[in-house]
């Protein structure tokens, strides 16, 4: 072809960068014509690609650029497309010798988000391959059949992809859509795009029905998976909302021992609290306290190690075990805030502790107590000491009482109820009693007393009891120590009456 020798390009077929057209179509054969092979003026016998009116070459002189314009009477305002058609013309000419064109592979996003391969690339045979010119809203570049019968629309990008308004209208129609770019050749001679336009340009599937029924597809396995996940994740806050089913006999007793030590801030006071465990929190939490402080420093506590642990136990509801961190954020997030993982719930108690100054966090979440807390609590026990020793001295001079007491009848009250109602009587609470030496040794001495003259009497000897009988019931037991010395003394003519005139 003669054409071919001045080697028009895509590019060509376009305005130049002064607006000039460059390139018109030969109204005999139909074929692209360069403005260097055509005669001047009129006689070129070029029409316009665009709106197919007479073209005039402007090919004659030295002074401006040679190129082709329309004819001044034809008033042409709208012909913006002529290279876009010439280019479309291009396309359709070697799609309808080749009668075929290679489709790209498809994929859509699947459930984790990884590309799945729904087409493999191919090549297609086509028949019926029609250039779409009109004046529609919505003209797809080339369209032609697949063989299992259904259209399918060719793009040809040049410059720019093709508008979004354009592919939404054109989706909408239900065929499929296929967009050939070509902008990387636009240098290319015309007589060089066969590979191109059939095989090589990149190319994408604008719509492919089998790629949206695949999406479709994913879509409603996504849907049943989160519905799964959703029904699932509301199984999980009930179980992690059942109270607590048993009781650790140690850990209730190490709970007993925090609370003595004025720990209490230390261990959740209501047991129904909801968690992973299926013991009480305050019973998890003092075992996990117990832990950091029976280990000692370089070892540490992490709350793995608890986690295990209390998994070895049996502690951790059953159904909770394997829960991990990222779904357990996911169900507080979507379901309870409250909830948490056996591993969450206990670093957060590993935390509370840290506030409270009694454990310190290496790096990399693992704990062990502190000094200072070593200290603090060495203090307490030894407080709880002294406390056990004033209450000692207290119960001996009580029980020595108790002693005198008993073979004569009248009963002592239980020695806990009454050092509870002597301290409501000083106005001071049991602990604050113990820890006051002062008290303790006024309580002990005035016992004491008593104690000897109960002896006196019992011995026959006229004592008289002291003003403070320290609440004890000692009526009944007045009359009786009284009658005793009745019965020494009845031979001996004394009257215990006469005494106390
Ligand atoms: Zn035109």
């Amino acid at each position: 072809m003669a054409l071919m020798a001045t080697k028009i390009t895509i590019a060509d077929l376009f305005p130049d960068d002064q607006g000039m057209i460059l390139v018109a179509k030969d109204a005999v054969d139909g074929l692209p014509r360069h403005i260097s092979e055509v005669a001047n003026g009129k006689p070129c016998g070029c029409i316009c690609f665009g709106c197919e009116r007479p073209m005039v070459a402007r090919n004659g002189g030295a002074v401006r650029a040679h190129h082709f314009a329309h004819r001044p009477e034809d008033m042409v305002y709208d012909c913006t497309t002529a290279g876009e058609t010439a280019l479309h013309e291009r396309a359709k000419e070697i799609i309808a010798k080749h009668r075929r064109v290679t489709l790209p592979a498809t994929s859509v996003p699947g459930l984790d988000g990884k590309p799945v391969e729904v087409t493999p690339e191919r090549s297609i045979d086509l028949t019926d391959v029609r250039l779409e010119v009109g004046a529609g809203e919505v003209v797809p570049d080339v369209t032609a059949t697949m063989p299992d019968g259904r259209r399918i629309f060719i793009e040809i990008a040049n410059t720019h992809p093709c508008p979004r308004e354009k592919i939404a209208k054109l989706v909408a129609m239900g065929v499929e859509v296929l967009e050939i770019t070509v902008r990387v050749y636009r240098e290319t001679p015309l007589a060089e795009l066969d590979d191109i336009i059939l095989d090589l340009a990149p190319r994408e599937f604008l719509y492919s029905s089998e790629r949206a029924a695949k999406a479709d597809e994913i879509a409603e396995e996504r849907r049943r998976m989160e519905e799964k996940e959703f029904q699932e994740a509301e199984r999980l806050v009930g179980i992690y909302r059942e109270p607590p089913t048993a009781s650790h006999g140690r850990a209730a007793e190490l709970v007993e021992e925090m609370s003595l030590w004025d720990l209490e801030g230390f261990m959740d006071a209501d047991d129904t609290l909801p968690s992973a465990f299926i013991v009480p929190r305050r019973q998890w939490q003092a075992a996990v306290f117990y832990r950091l402080m029976s280990t000692q420093y370089p070892e540490t506590v992490s709350p793995i190690d608890m986690v295990n642990r209390f998994k070895e136990r049996e502690w951790t509801k059953r159904d909770l075990v394997y829960i991990t961190n990222e779904q357990s954020r996911k169900i507080a997030a979507d379901h309870d805030a409250n909830f948490r993982s056996a591993n969450e719930e206990i670093l957060a108690y590993m935390r509370r502790l840290e506030k409270g100054d009694i454990v310190y966090q290496r790096p990399g979440k693992t704990f062990y107590v502190t000094v200072d807390f070593k200290k603090r609590l060495k203090a307490i026990l030894e407080a709880l000491n002294e406390a056990d020793a004033s209450r000692e001295a207290v119960e001996e001079a009580y029980k020595a009482i108790d002693a005198l007491v008993k073979p004569g009848g009248g009963r002592m009250p239980d020695f806990d109820e009454w050092l509870q109602q002597h301290a409501d009587r000083l106005g001071v609470g049991v602990r604050e009693f113990l820890a006051d030496d002062d008290l303790v040794y006024q309580t002990e001495e005035s016992l004491n007393e008593i104690g000897q003259v109960i002896e006196k009497r019992v011995g026959g000897e006229w004592e008289e009891l002291p003003e403070d009988l320290m609440g004890l019931p000692m009526v009944g037991l007045v009359n009786r120590l009284m009658q005793a010395w009745d019965d020494v003394h009845a031979s001996d003519g004394y009257d215990w009456r006469a005494l106390i005139k």
